[in-house]
């Protein structure tokens, strides 16, 4: 008989488990707190603009591919290769940095200043790639049942790695470049993980293999949100069932199954297997009120810093930046240190500029451009009041036009912004940390918040919190761990 599976969230890391379920013959029924699907990766449209809300490009790309596969079905989407990768603008500098793929064009623009840069940077790529390729399937693609599962499959990793792991990420780049521009570009990278090259651990740095040599970053034709309506058509055709503006907030289980969810008007949702997308650390406290992760724990739990994002529609073009584009300031080192927990350093903030209009026309009217920023800032732990916020994007729109030598703030004619505030009222996002649980060594494999339930045995996770970590393609590999426990979980019944 087919097996229900009631999958709470839709975010990336649901809708991809969903559709592996699906195939493999499940009943798939979905809940979803917000009035559409997609979690983070989302849209916002207003006025003929069109804009992606979260996440604006990825790696690995073969991830999607595997989810396809796997899956027996064609790619439902296509792939725009970034190169360049992304533009790093200084502040006080005129100089632009192109993020070129290509090794000789990308070492031509430190040429006056770091010496035999492109030496260094084969070096430093080529420990990169070790690390990449000796964790990758070891450590990422797997699941772990306990501690010394992991332990035993850490033991596997080239001890020759061990030296890395006392080190952070700036430090090893700074093995290799002397330059600030060279240091700071290469590990802006680190970033991407929700938190700074400074306590971000040095393994991380075959986040720099991928960029450069593995795969690169990727767009989708028509916008990321293009990811979603795909899934969800796809999903449509096995007769899945959406429930959006349906909040999970409580449970009924008297044994070691769950046997109902209830949402936030009492409605009981039963099912054989449940697969919550979720934050897998919030939701055990908030709905399964698991001591482990009341509050007060979760306060103490490494958790990365907030976003401030805003979304501009313009009546102009803006020719001299390209479709993604990094504003840094002159003081990274002490930027870096501050910027999680001091809200001081938004008073000369480091931003990114995505122009989604430059690929995708269909996202602006004619003569005009879709801006969206995003600004690393302190999650609501460290910075929990927002009435700042209008001034705030004041000052990057003031920043932005100098740098880019065009005043745009009389062309503004959309806008919109999430602070962390919003980004945990949408989607529960705990402290409206943008990215979830922290890759800090300790909140990683099996000591991240684990895919299976403690105690419902027909309870699992998904997504950013738990295994393997967050962004597009690690939410991907999370929903094949995922399923992958829900099928054995199924055979050995
Ligand atoms: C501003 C920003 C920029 C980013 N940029 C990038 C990028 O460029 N590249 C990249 O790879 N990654 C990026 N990321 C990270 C990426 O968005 C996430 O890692 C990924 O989308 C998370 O997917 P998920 O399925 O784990 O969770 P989510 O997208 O958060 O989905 C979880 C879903 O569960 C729902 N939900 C939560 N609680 C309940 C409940 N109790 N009941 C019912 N439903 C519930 C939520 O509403 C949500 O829809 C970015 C993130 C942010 C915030």
């Amino acid at each position: 008989m087919k097996k229900d599976i009631l999958i709470v969230g839709t975010g990336l890391g649901g809708l991809a488990s969903g559709l592996r379920l699906a195939t493999q013959g499940y009943n798939v029924i979905f809940v979803e707190k917000a009035a559409t699907p997609g979690g983070r990766l989302n849209r916002l449209e207003k006025d003929g603009f069109r804009f992606d809300t979260g996440p604006s490009f990825f790696s690995m790309p073969y991830e999607f591919e595997e989810l396809m596969n796997d899956c027996g079905l064609p790619m439902p989407f296509d792939f725009i290769e970034l190169d360049p990768l992304y533009t790093v603008h200084f502040r006080d500098s005129d100089k632009k940095f192109y993020l070129y793929k290509d090794l000789d064009k990308l070492s031509e623009q430190f040429e006056n200043i770091e010496p035999n840069f492109k030496e260094k940077l084969n070096l430093y790529l080529k420990k990169s790639a070790e690390l990449y390729n000796d964790t990758v399937n070891v450590v990422i693609k797997q699941n772990f049942d306990n501690i010394f599962d992991y332990l035993k499959a850490l033991m596997q990793v080239n001890p020759k790695h061990l030296p890395v792991l006392f080190k952070n990420f700036w430090q090893q780049v700074g093995n290799y470049f002397d330059s600030k521009e060279a240091r700071q570009i290469i590990s802006l990278v680190a970033f991407f993980l929700g938190r700074t090259p400074f306590d971000t651990n040095a393994i991380y740095t075959l986040l720099s293999h991928i960029e450069f040599r593995h795969s690169g970053y990727y767009n989708v034709k028509g916008g990321m949100y293009t990811i979603v309506e795909s899934l969800i058509n796809l999903l449509r055709n096995y007769n899945v069932e959406f429930n959006f503006n349906t909040e999970i907030v409580d449970y009924e289980s008297d044994s070691d199954k769950l046997e109902y969810l209830i949402d936030q008007n009492g409605k009981k949702w039963h099912a054989d297997i449940y697969l919550i997308n979720a934050d897998a650390a919030f939701f055990r406290g908030k709905v399964f009120k698991r001591e482990k992760y009341n509050d007060n724990h979760l306060n103490k739990m490494s958790w990365t810093m907030g976003y401030l994002t805003f979304y501009l529609g313009i009546n102009t073009k803006l020719p001299q930046i390209e479709h993604h584009n990094y504003f840094i300031g002159s003081n990274y080192q002490q930027y870096s240190k501050n910027v999680m927990t001091d809200p001081g350093t938004l008073e000369k903030p480091y931003y990114y500029v995505n122009v989604i209009s430059k690929n995708n026309p269909e996202c602006a009217p004619d003569g005009c451009e879709a801006l969206f920023f995003v600004c690393p800032v302190p999650n609501l732990l460290y910075k929990s009041n927002w009435q700042d916020k209008d001034q705030i994007i004041e000052s990057i729109i003031v920043d932005f036009s100098k740098r880019i030598s065009q005043d745009i703030s009389s062309n503004i004619v959309v806008k919109e912004a999430f602070t962390p505030i919003d980004w945990r009222d949408k989607f529960n996002l705990y402290q409206g940390a943008g990215l979830g649980l922290s890759h800090k060594m300790d909140q990683i494999g099996a000591f991240r918040p684990a895919n299976f339930d403690e105690i419902f045995k027909n309870t699992f996770y998904v997504g950013s919190s738990t295994l393997p970590g967050a962004g597009l393609p690690m939410v991907v590999i999370s929903s094949k761990l995922a399923t992958e426990r829900i099928f054995n979980y199924n055979k050995n019944k």
